[in-house]
């Protein structure tokens, strides 16, 4: 009966020990999610890049994937989405305004109890 936050870039060693995951970018949450369902169906392109970084043993002797660029510095951060400088997924929108942290869904629109994303396309990310 003991709450535990563990703060860590690792995802794969969270999978052991959370019940939920909360990621954070530049200072901010930007994913929110019951822990199996993150690595199912990640619905921010950043915390798509942490699992895309985890090594795998299926892929010995390949690249290992690493998300593009840099951390922004805290004190000058781009304008709309702190990680659009990195994002693969970016469009002009994500240079303008700031996405905030939302409910994210189903297709049907039923509720996905303890997920959000701060992400203008997170339904092409959890749902494409
Ligand atoms: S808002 Fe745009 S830049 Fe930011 S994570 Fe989503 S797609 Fe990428």
């Amino acid at each position: 009966n003991m709450g535990l936050i563990l703060i860590t870039h690792d995802l794969g060693v969270v999978a052991d020990v959370a019940d939920k995951i909360a990621v954070m970018y530049a200072g901010r949450i930007v994913e929110t999610a019951p822990v199996h369902e993150i690595y199912k169906r990640p619905a921010h392109p950043y915390t798509r890049g942490l699992l895309d970084s985890i090594p795998r043993l299926d892929q010995k002797g390949q690249e290992l994937f690493a998300i593009k660029g840099l951390p922004p510095n805290l004190l000058r951060l781009p304008t709309g989405c702190s990680f659009n400088p990195r994002c693969i997924a970016a469009q002009d929108i994500c240079r303008s305004e700031i996405p905030v942290l939302q409910a994210v869904s189903e297709q049907d629109g039923s509720e996905l109890p303890g997920r959000h994303s701060a992400c203008h396309f997170w339904k092409e990310q959890i749902h494409g």
